[in-house]
């Protein structure tokens, strides 16, 4: 009988509980690890606070601003900013770049309702933002949860004013009404992609007329707040790039603790383990780069975009300071595409195949190829990559799961994996599964998050 049972745990791959595995000083560290990643997600809620904040820890541990043509020699750590919006990081190797880099790739861009350009109006006395969403949003989902405002202004004269509304704990918040049940007959009807539409997420921001006699007074006396706070006029909303997302704080979930809530996991989960990753190499081999880009949600165009040559600009400048061609980098070079995934959801089990769909803690999760239909728009990693990320994950003690979006056919998706794929860069998929992404609340297991951390770190440890 114990033969068998031996040569069961021989010759299948079975996945595991993390909880299984870890003794109490990973537990530690997990916790540590969590911590530092709730006050980073606290305070990143755009693409812009991501990358400030991620400059201001990378400054802390000793990186600093890269300048065109400077040559780097092993062991330093450089940041480029991309225009405030996308941020690179570098920490250089002892080998020579046409030998290769580890790349790590995230996105700190994420779902979130965006002002028109001309969002201010009065209607019956109250006083509202017209929006645009950005990215993929169940619209229904945004009516009805505390909102704050965040972006910036840039008037004419180029001066960039920050603007955050809400944060704090005696600032005012936004909402987007929704309809009272009792008169919601006929909305309850319409399916659940039209029960709200996109015109109708107008955001309430005041109803208080302005004292005089004239039209559209509770607008300007929301305006006139606006100017004495900022100094700004209506017509400064058309250079502004300002959002509201979702005011709820990072929390712990559950009553023991494992899970934490949070509005923008997606991607910044995986771009605080890229962060922390590469703060705690040390002397790699390979140059290791993170990327934390920004417009994925809307398909990585654009100058801060995954497909923006802002990368090749920036690699490629490394690469000319060592008198190598890039292309001959690229070829050498892998990445980790580090962005969620889907965890399987036991409330919506029909939409997952349970035998290659990511569960909480059971570890990062690897993807060899993303899509949908038949893996359209996908990277499809080499098999010879994915082998050589189970063998890093082994040697350094990283619980993964090898999984897929969802059933086939049922949907599907993609990251920025392609992209670099398409730039000759061997590239994998790997992230922390969540539930209920692209909610204005999210939900991610403290076990997957801290060994996406141990993945990206492997990786940049590595010698290829
Ligand atoms: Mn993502
Ligand atoms: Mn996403």
């Amino acid at each position: 009988m114990e033969e068998k049972q031996d040569y069961r745990k021989e010759l299948f791959y079975e996945k595991k509980n993390g909880y299984d595995l870890m003794c109490a000083e990973e537990r530690a560290g997990m916790e540590r690890y969590c911590e530092g990643y709730k006050a980073y997600l606290n305070d990143s809620r755009t693409e812009r606070e991501a990358v400030a904040n991620a400059i201001r820890l990378a400054e802390a541990e000793g990186f600093v601003e890269y300048e065109r043509g400077m040559q780097l020699r092993p062991g330093d750590k450089v940041w480029f900013n991309n225009r405030g919006k996308a941020l690179m990081l570098a920490v250089a190797g002892k080998r020579p770049l046409d030998e290769g880099i580890v790349v790590a790739a995230a996105h700190v861009d994420a779902p979130r309702l965006d002002l028109k350009q001309t969002p201010l109006y009065e209607d019956n006395e109250l006083a509202f933002f017209k929006t645009h969403y950005y990215g993929g949003i169940k619209k229904y989902q945004w009516t009805a949860i505390p909102l704050e405002l965040h972006g910036v202004v840039v008037t004419k004269s180029g001066e960039v004013i920050d603007v955050v509304i809400g944060r704090e704990k005696d600032e005012p918040q936004f909402v987007i009404s929704d309809l009272l049940p009792h008169l919601a007959a006929d909305q309850m009807k319409k399916t659940m992609a039209e029960g709200v539409t996109g015109e109708g997420l107008n955001i309430l921001i005041g109803s208080a007329p302005y004292d005089d006699e004239g039209k559209d007074r509770v607008k300007l006396a929301v305006m006139s707040i606006l100017n004495s706070s900022y100094g700004i006029t209506e017509e400064d909303f058309v250079s502004a790039e300002l959002c509201a997302v979702p005011a709820f704080d990072v929390r712990d979930i559950g009553l023991d603790r494992s899970l934490i809530g949070a509005y923008g996991h997606d991607d910044r989960v995986c771009a605080y383990a890229e962060l922390k990753a590469i703060f705690d190499v040390s002397e790699p081999e390979q140059t290791c780069v993170c990327i934390l880009a920004d417009k994925e949600e809307t398909g990585s165009d654009g100058v801060s975009g995954m497909k923006s040559e802002a990368f090749e600009w920036f690699v490629g400048d490394m690469c000319k300071a060592q008198g190598v061609d890039l292309r001959d980098c690229f070829a050498k070079s892998i990445c980790v595409s580090a962005d969620v995934t889907a965890a399987f959801d036991p409330n919506y089990p029909e939409v997952s195949e349970k035998q290659n769909c990511a569960r909480l803690n059971y570890g990062v999760g690897l993807h060899k190829f993303t899509g949908s239909r038949g893996k359209a728009g996908t990277n499809d990693a080499p098999a010879e990559l994915v082998a050589f990320m189970r063998r890093i994950c082994a040697e350094n003690g990283v619980q993964w799961q090898m999984c897929e979006l969802g059933k086939v056919d049922q949907g599907g998706g993609g990251t920025v994996a392609m992209y670099m794929g398409n730039r000759n860069i061997a590239t994998i998929d790997a992230g922390v599964p969540v539930l209920s992404m692209h909610a204005p609340f999210e939900v991610v297991a403290k076990y997957d998050c801290y060994m996406t951390y141990k993945c990206v770190l492997a990786a940049y440890n590595a010698k290829l």
